[in-house]
């Protein structure tokens, strides 16, 4: 599958109907996967931590999780189709495997989120099996009987919402001690699934502004959310540099 690269991290050329395919079939393969769903702040983490990019960029899929990763590949001459936001992936892959034999669990948050997440789309998603959780604040001695009640449950799709990097790093460090086929970071998606967060109205998402929403609601993330005008700025100045040598 065609790569993009974006500040090092390889996006795949895919749209949100394609990566909903590509995961059900990973989930009916033979062999375990990794996807990352990466924002701007990610690909900016990962310019500063090359064992991070590394981690992503050894998975099977990245997805361009913000409308800043989509504008960043058409400054640098090489678009990626469209957003597939890691939200409404999830939402969609749940839509696609209610009432089957597929399993889920869901790791991370704070204590109560990810069972209220799980009570939430199982409401919305009639047999959607999701058949574990457990949060995100466990001790390190906590992991084995995670991993355990993973695989004794035969999960197919993890999700790990313990934020970047920590949730990736996560993943390499047990995937390997996991049967479960596909294993998904999904950050803060947990606090948005079970109501906590509560996510942008449409109208921002279609005008590409969730991140500003994101900004007036929840103002502690300023500082982080600086990261979004750097990698803009950043991508401009790579592609400039593109055009004229590497002379500037
Ligand atoms: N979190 C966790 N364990 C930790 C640190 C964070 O479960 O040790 C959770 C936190 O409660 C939140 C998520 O990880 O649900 C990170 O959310 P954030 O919005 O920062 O992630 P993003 O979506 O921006 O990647």
């Amino acid at each position: 599958m065609k790569r993009v690269d974006v500040l090092g991290i390889k996006f795949n050329h895919i749209t949100m109907d394609e990566s909903v395919e590509a995961i059900l079939s990973y989930m009916g393969g033979s062999e375990q996967k990794t996807i990352t769903t990466a924002n701007p702040e990610i690909v900016m983490m990962a310019r500063k931590d090359q064992v991070f990019k590394q981690l992503i960029n050894s998975g099977q899929l990245t997805v361009a999780d913000g409308i800043g990763v989509v504008i960043g590949s058409r400054i640098l001459g090489c678009p990626l189709p469209e957003r597939v936001a890691g939200y409404d992936l999830f939402h969609n892959v749940f839509d696609r495997i209610k009432g089957t034999d597929y399993k889920v669990y869901f790791l991370g948050a704070a204590p109560g989120i990810a069972a209220k997440a799980a009570r939430n789309m199982r409401l919305k998603f009639e047999g959607l099996q999701v058949v574990g959780v457990h949060d995100g604040y466990f001790e390190l001695e906590d992991t084995q009987a995670i991993i355990d009640e993973i695989n004794e449950k035969e999960v197919d799709l993890v999700l790990v919402g313990l934020g970047a990097p920590k949730q990736e790093r996560w993943i390499e460090d047990y995937g390997k001690r996991l049967n479960a086929k596909v294993l998904i970071g999904v950050g803060g998606s947990f606090d948005g699934m079970s109501g906590t967060v509560k996510r942008a109205p449409d109208i921002f998402i279609k005008l590409g502004l969730e991140w500003f929403h994101r900004l007036i609601t929840q103002p502690s993330r300023a500082r982080r959310m600086l990261q979004l005008p750097l990698f803009i700025l950043v991508v401009i100045g790579t592609r400039i540099r593109g055009v004229f040598g590497h002379g500037i």
